[in-house]
């Protein structure tokens, strides 16, 4: 069994509904037990400022999917769920499932990057997580609370963010 973190996320057609509806739809899936559910944020949108803001939490789950079968499985309830892809980088969506860590592995393939690529960068993964963990160290042995302190006080993703 592993331990991943995955945000949820959303900004189209009620974001606070299509974030709690994907979290059901993933408790519903068979070898995946969700442990813990962050509280809902808000958080303004990244580079295309034109687009509402998002909606963000972030899931733990314990499951035994290799993280390529999980990925494949995230993105199926993605597309069910209503999202249709476009090429346009950080462009709005009903519904964006990322797997932020599986347990402390690392991968980089084409495809499939574990840490997500840019999980140190974001408030709206990483306020969301810190909610849910307990002096949480990075795979590569940082602590949340040490980066935290960092983003903001290096003015690190702009994006404001707010508990619901
Ligand atoms: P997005 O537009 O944010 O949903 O990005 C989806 C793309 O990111 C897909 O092509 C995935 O294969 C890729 N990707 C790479 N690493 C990850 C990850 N850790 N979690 C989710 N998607 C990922």
């Amino acid at each position: 069994m592993y331990s991943v973190y995955i945000a949820v996320g959303s900004n189209l057609k009620n974001p606070l509904f299509q974030v709690k509806n994907a979290i059901d739809v993933i408790n519903r899936t068979s070898k995946i037990k969700i442990d813990s559910v962050s509280s809902m944020f808000f958080s303004s949108p990244m580079g295309l400022k034109d687009q509402p803001d998002y909606v963000n939490a972030v899931i733990h789950i314990i499951t035994k999917l290799s993280p390529k079968i999980l990925l494949k499985t995230l993105q199926s309830i993605e597309i069910q769920i209503g999202r249709i892809r476009n090429k346009i980088k950080w462009s709005s969506r009903i519904i964006d499932l990322d797997i932020l860590f599986y347990d402390k592995i690392f991968i980089r393939q084409s495809g499939l990057i574990i840490p997500h690529y840019d999980v140190k960068n974001r408030k709206f993964f990483l306020y969301p997580l810190h909610e849910i963990t307990n002096n949480f160290m990075f795979p590569d042995g940082e602590l949340l609370k040490e980066r935290l302190d960092y983003i903001n006080n290096n003015k690190i993703c702009k994006c404001k963010i707010q508990k619901i």
